[in-house]
């Protein structure tokens, strides 16, 4: 027996009454037993109160994961076995406590997802050390998303035995990265590179022009477009803005980077792929294909650009615009509507 503050309790009974030894053994049976069912109705007592505060936790644990979409998983390696909890089943789209088993979590997995995943999750059961990719998956119920997937292993003697950690739906944050990412390199009327990713992949190409990774810049301006904005309205220039950055696409299917750097501006970066030839070809093709009319909206509106080409010979980014500037207003000079390309003297 215990009191109240959990210390065992002494019970002694004392009469002055003589009683035989088969009395005091049974007398003493009885305070046996008193005590057993005390200490066993204590225990029950205790028992379900940890069975109470476990559930709670577990549904707390619960609430929070879903609230972050976090699951957690555990794959046995010595027959692959996994373990999943609710927030896992959930991302997945598999109904929760469904047999699991790796080959169909795999199948979810989009195909570089699934390579980078398998390759740092070998290296860090390899090296017992933890991982963390981003992965994309597609669900059972086809939609697509983004979760980040970490890993700790569990060694014995330095043999990996068990593999845990967390997955957590990040598709909502990796899209409004995307998203703003896209923004701040694209030109939202076009949906081609800005300025300041042209900028960027020029920074970038210091080294590689050395390297002859580009053979060439291509600067394309429209001609009197003042003048089709003044004739036809802003509106109407916006779509032939549009218009020719679809035409300078559809021409320029093999190359490093087309962009809109300017009003009425554009730039062309061809790779190593394309000879001098090539590049000089694409500009003439470039010049025919924006220099065709465009009809809209019962409107015809002629359309015209010039531009100009610098070969790559090896010089710096900046050596390789301020060439294909000369060439593009050397085009203008030469009446428009037609191309030049930088010759040194
Ligand atoms: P040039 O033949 O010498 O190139 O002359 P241009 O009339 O084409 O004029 P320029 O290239 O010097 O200037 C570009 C013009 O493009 C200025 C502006 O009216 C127009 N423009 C610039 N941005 C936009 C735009 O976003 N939408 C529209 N509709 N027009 C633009
Ligand atoms: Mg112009």
């Amino acid at each position: 027996m215990v009191g109240s503050d959990g210390a065992p309790l002494l019970l002694s009974l004392a009469d002055r009454r003589s009683r035989s030894a088969a009395m005091a053994h049974r007398l003493a049976a009885l305070a046996i037993d008193v005590t057993s069912r005390s200490t066993i109705a204590r225990l029950s007592s205790r028992l379900a109160q940890n069975a109470a505060r476990s559930d709670y936790l577990r549904r707390q644990f619960d609430r929070a994961s879903a609230t972050a979409k976090i699951g957690i998983w555990e794959c046995d390696l010595s027959d692959g076995s996994l373990t999943w909890t609710n927030g896992v089943y959930d991302l997945f789209e598999i109904p929760r406590g469904s047999a699991i088993d790796r080959q169909t979590t795999l199948a979810c997995y989009a195909q570089q997802s699934r390579i980078a995943m398998e390759a740092a999750r070998a290296h860090a059961i390899a090296t017992c050390t933890d991982f963390s990719v981003i992965a994309e998956i597609v669900t059972t119920k086809g939609k697509r998303r983004w979760m980040r997937l970490t890993g700790a292993v569990e060694a014995e003697n330095g043999v990996a035995v068990r593999i845990f950690g967390m997955k957590q739906d990040i598709t909502e944050e990796k899209l409004l990265a995307d998203r703003t990412r896209y923004l701040a390199e694209n030109d939202v009327m076009t949906g081609l590179a800005n300025r300041s990713q042209f900028q960027n992949h020029l920074d970038d190409l210091d080294g590689r022009l050395r390297g002859r990774a580009i053979s060439g810049l291509l600067l394309i301006d429209l001609d009197g477009f003042k003048q089709v904005n003044d004739t036809h309205g802003h509106a109407l220039g916006d779509e032939c803005l549009k218009e020719a950055a679809m035409r300078l696409t559809q021409c320029c299917g093999n190359v490093e980077l087309v962009a809109r750097i300017g009003g009425d501006e554009f730039a062309v970066l061809t790779g190593a792929g394309l000879m001098p030839s090539d590049v000089e070809t694409l500009a003439e093709t470039i010049v025919d294909a924006i220099g065709r009319p465009l009809v809209h909206g019962g409107h015809r509106i002629e359309l015209g650009a010039s531009v100009g080409v610098a070969h790559n010979t090896g010089g710096t980014s900046e050596d390789l615009f301020r060439r294909a500037d000369m060439a593009l207003y050397a085009a203008k000079g030469a009446g428009r509507n037609t191309s030049r390309v930088f010759r040194s003297a």
